[in-house]
């Protein structure tokens, strides 16, 4: 081993949780030669980012799909490490279909940033002429400074900058709540401005989308090759019950109903839910009941599904926007996913911020999106509807209403030896795979710096391209 290479033999860590936070810190610290004990109460890695068999239809499909982009560059790092880079597929256009079929195109062109999306902008038949001026007022008033701790919601931001019902409609609600999940009066200002400035204006490698060519579990397979190549254990199908801190020794105990383990140091990498169950068999300490009622003020969201096998092709598009209606988003998997060799087509209708068509009922739910995906492409009319899945996800994410960012705990936690975890932790992303894997970052930082160690994980931001160089400063 080189000299400049610390050596942590005999470091152990446990991690619980084996989502991308658990996940990206236990592959960063074993890395770094930290002895890792990765544990999972599932059977597989991915969490809320993963895939299975469903028995219905014998397909192995996501539980939804993920998208990333350009700018989720911890999220990227890890994918870097664990070698499934080149399992994202990449594309900077974004095509908006109305009712009918008429198509737009948002993308990049070659001015410079933040301008290089104002040509397919302005060109885009899917809004009016007020509409686009709306649009361009509303995206250099989100280039100017906004307080972290505004207590202003989305809607009355929009209200108060004249958006038009078009611009809110087609733009603020489909894209833009879509990606933060919730309804736009429970989103925080600074939220909106995050995703404007970084898929909209920093750069066109910001703003480029990507999407697994592989099922989830298969990407984040990955990241269970490389941990045992790491010696890291896994142990699978393992819920952690309760923990214990022996300051004497320095020794966290960590119990569940099938092993006991010890390790130096502990990260819990858990949902806010999981982690409001873990949290009274956790050591009493000075901040645990206040921890305790932060987590109780987070709100979930579902994100629901729908997946459709048809006897022939529908579209060739590989991914589109569907305005006007409860369906949002759609995914050919056919084309983004080729190895399936699929007879037909796989479509996956993504609905978001989906409170009430997560109340429907199954066949409810099917007959809505299939009738609402046929306004767009007339062809599913005649073809033959081979088989269904729907999924939905009550507890997709956490809502980032105004307010927020004073619940979320920094990665230091109320226990020695103890840092936090979990796309919910005080990472300034949305409920995202890039906010988990940040958090996995920072939290093995921390835990780094609580020794002597001089070593990072957190991935830096993309540089702002072009004229945003100046602007992004204030
Ligand atoms: C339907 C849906 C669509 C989404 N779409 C996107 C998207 O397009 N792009 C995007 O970036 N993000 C998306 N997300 C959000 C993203 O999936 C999450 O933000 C991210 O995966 C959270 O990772 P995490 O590690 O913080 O938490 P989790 O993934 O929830 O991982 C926590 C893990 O802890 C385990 N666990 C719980 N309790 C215990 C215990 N007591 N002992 C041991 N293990 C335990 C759980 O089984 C789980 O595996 C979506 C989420 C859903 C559900």
């Amino acid at each position: 081993m080189p000299e400049t290479q610390p050596h942590y033999e005999g470091r152990t860590v446990t991690v619980i949780g084996g989502g991308v936070a658990g996940m990206s810190a236990a592959c960063a610290l074993s890395e770094a030669g930290y002895r890792v004990q990765l544990i999972e109460r599932r059977g597989y890695l991915g969490g809320r980012a993963s895939s299975y068999r469903h028995p219905g239809v014998n397909e192995v499909i996501d539980n939804c799909q993920h998208v990333l982009f350009g700018c989720c560059t911890n999220l990227i790092g890890f994918y870097r490490l664990i070698g499934v880079e080149s399992k994202i597929h990449w594309t900077t256009q974004m095509t908006m279909i109305e009712p009918g079929g008429r198509r737009s195109i948002l993308g990049p062109s070659s001015l410079p940033a933040p301008l290089h999306g104002l040509p397919k902008l302005l060109s885009a038949r899917a809004f009016t002429l007020a509409d686009k001026i709306s649009l361009a007022r509303g995206f250099s008033a989100m280039m100017r400074p906004i307080p972290g701790d505004s207590n202003e919601s989305l809607s009355n931001w929009l209200r108060r900058h004249g958006q038009t019902s078009g611009a809110i409609e087609r733009f603020w609600r489909l894209v833009i709540a879509s990606a933060l999940n919730a309804d736009l009066d429970a989103i925080a200002v600074p939220y909106a401005a995050k995703v404007i400035r970084e898929l909209f204006m920093n750069s066109a490698q910001a703003g480029a989308m990507g999407m697994s060519s592989v099922p989830l579990s298969e990407l984040y397979d990955g990241a269970a090759q490389f941990l045992k190549s790491k010696g890291a254990e896994l142990h699978l199908n393992t819920n952690v019950e309760s923990a214990e801190w022996d300051e004497r020794v320095s020794q966290w105990t960590i119990y569940t109903r099938t092993a006991t383990l010890v390790s130096e140091f502990l990260i819990i990498a858990l949902p806010f839910e999981a982690m409001q169950k873990l949290l009274p068999h956790l050591p009493p300490a000075p901040h645990r009941e206040e921890l305790a009622r932060q987590v109780d003020q987070f709100e979930h969201w579902p994100i629901c599904s729908v997946h459709l096998w048809f006897d022939r092709q529908i579209t060739d598009l590989p991914h589109a926007v569907l305005l006007d209606r409860e369906i949002h988003w759609m995914y050919n998997k056919s084309v983004l996913q080729p190895w399936r060799k699929t007879k037909g087509s796989y479509l996956e209708l993504v609905q978001s911020a989906s409170r009430k068509f997560a109340a429907l009922e199954r066949q409810q739910a099917i007959d809505q999106a299939l009738n609402e995906l046929a306004e767009f492409f007339p062809t599913i009319r005649e073809a033959k509807l081979e088989k269904t899945a729907l999924v939905k996800e009550v507890r997709a994410t956490f809502g980032v209403p105004p307010g927020i960012d004073g619940l979320r705990p920094p990665p230091a936690s109320p226990w020695a030896n103890c840092f936090l975890a979990g796309d919910w932790i005080s990472t300034g992303w949305p409920s995202t795979m890039e906010s988990a894997a940040r958090s996995g970052h920072l939290a093995a930082d921390v835990l780094c710096g609580s020794k002597i160690e001089d070593r990072r994980f957190l991935e830096p931001d993309l540089r702002a391209r072009g004229l945003m160089r100046f602007l992004a400063r204030s």
